[in-house]
């Protein structure tokens, strides 16, 4: 996409003026914020009504897994549309049997079969719930660091500050930490140890909560956007072990990781480890339409044979959204875009940022794989301080603040968390787009350097 769009002031003017009168935007202060008019998008960019263009290394809240407007997917949703809009989903029709079975035909183990939601958080609050009647049992073991979702139960999972203001007490949830390497809560020297040290710790939170209370540990493959801990060799597969020895369902959250961000169908795969249920939603279709689900068990679903699920959604497998994903899945076969984003991670940006780090003191570490990485700013490499306090605001945040309009003044759009940027691109960028982000990325780099005392 080289075009310059044509830019018309006036219409983002109009675009802005109706947006701060009436549209009322998530984890935002109102009167604090000033939301970018965008008036187009296409592959890895997206552009404003003022002639200014920026490469997405947000892939929106990383879910454009196939980048914007893919004329396949679109032709789809407007071929579905013209065929059958909508229905019920009590029926069986062909956009959601045909998502169900690629799906399923996908997600690893016997996960056969699929509860359609319209999103990741309503994903994890079925999950949940299909735990908690499984088991008999009331509790649910969630780790600090994660984040499942905004609604009642999967912000109750949630292990970061946007649980705090509504969590009434925390109930039925229980807190553990998984393994971070770099900034270890055990305090340990290696990978091996932090592994070991970490699954010690959640066997011994299992052993005083009492397993016979325990419904199901929820855990994120790779923890997203709390910081992309890939999890050291072995952890999952002790997690899966301690599930099994205690009978509580393992629940793995792919929301963000699921459909080829980390260079496979599914994180799991990189851990050779098959959950009891698995949340999926963003690149099951790429957020083209709203769309997530369970995969479940067979064990599980067969608990549900005889006796009636309670929990339903009246959007349930929308076939526009479906269809979306229908198209999506059959793109990435073809396009090769799981190989794609695996090859991005090893030979494009997994290289492009450790030279990075090696250049720029501001950068602690470098973690991630596919196209899926984050950037651990530091005030200090040898001291680990982050560049910005944990859940800093105002003029505390003002570095990583200052790192934001860097990138943007080069044209790049970044992900910025807490002191983190995460580089979390299409899966389809290509290499030129590519070094065109580091690029933006080595000179916004320098601003955060500033900022070092090490
Ligand atoms: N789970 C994970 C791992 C996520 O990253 C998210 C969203 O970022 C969710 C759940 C919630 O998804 P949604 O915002 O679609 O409800």
């Amino acid at each position: 996409m080289n075009q310059s769009p044509a830019a018309d002031p006036q219409a983002g003017a109009a675009v802005k003026a109706a947006d701060r009168a009436h549209v009322f935007h998530s984890w935002s202060a109102q009167g604090l914020i000033d939301p970018l008019a965008v008036a187009g998008a296409e592959g890895s960019y997206f552009w404003d009504y003022d002639g200014n263009r920026y490469l997405d290394f947000t892939s929106g809240l990383v879910f454009t897994n196939i980048g914007y407007q893919h004329p396949t997917v679109v032709a789809a949703i407007q071929q579905q549309a013209a065929t059958l809009a909508t229905f019920a989903p009590a029926f069986a029709v062909e956009p959601r049997s045909e998502a169900a079975r690629l799906i399923a035909e996908r997600t690893p183990g016997d996960l056969d079969k699929i509860f359609f939601t319209n999103g990741g958080a309503e994903a994890v609050e079925n999950a949940v719930r299909m735990a908690r009647l499984h088991t008999g049992r009331p509790k649910v073991l969630s780790a600090y660091r994660s984040y499942h979702g905004a609604t009642g139960t999967a912000i109750n999972v949630t292990g970061d500050p946007r649980r705090w203001p509504s969590d009434s007490g925390s109930a039925g949830t229980v807190r553990f930490w998984g393994p971070f390497p770099y900034r270890s809560p055990f305090h340990s020297a290696t990978e091996a140890e932090e592994c070991e040290r970490a699954l010690r710790h959640l066997e011994d939170t299992v052993a005083f909560e009492g397993p016979g209370t325990i419904a199901a540990i929820v855990l994120e493959t790779v923890p997203g956007t709390a910081g992309i801990m890939v999890p050291p060799p072995g952890y999952l597969s002790g997690v899966r072990e301690i599930c099994d020895r205690y009978g509580i369902v393992f629940v793995l959250d792919e929301v963000m990781t699921g459909f080829g961000r980390t260079g496979t169908w599914f994180a799991a795969e990189h851990f050779d480890v098959v959950p009891d249920l698995l949340t999926f939603a963003k690149g099951v279709n790429s957020g083209y339409v709203p769309l997530g689900g369970v995969a479940i068990s067979a064990e599980i679903a067969a608990t549900f044979d005889q006796r009636p699920y309670p929990g339903g959604l009246t959007y349930s497998g929308h076939p526009l959204a479906c269809a979306a994903a229908v198209a999506t899945i059959r793109v990435m076969e073809e396009e090769s875009i799981v190989e794609r984003a695996a090859w991005l991670g090893e030979q494009v940006l997994g290289p492009g940022l450790r030279d990075l780090a090696e250049r720029h003191p501001s950068v602690g570490e470098v973690r991630g794989l596919g196209a899926f990485w984050a950037l651990d700013l530091v005030r200090d490499r040898a001291t680990r301080e982050p560049l910005v306090p944990y859940n800093a605001s105002g003029q505390d945040n003002a570095p990583m603040a200052a790192f934001a309009a860097a990138c943007k003044a080069e044209g790049l759009w970044p992900f910025v968390n807490m002191n983190r940027t995460h580089v979390v691109p299409p899966c389809t960028l290509t290499e030129e787009e590519a070094k065109e982000g580091l690029t933006a990325l080595d000179r916004a780099l320098s601003v955060a350097d500033t900022f070092t005392t090490g």
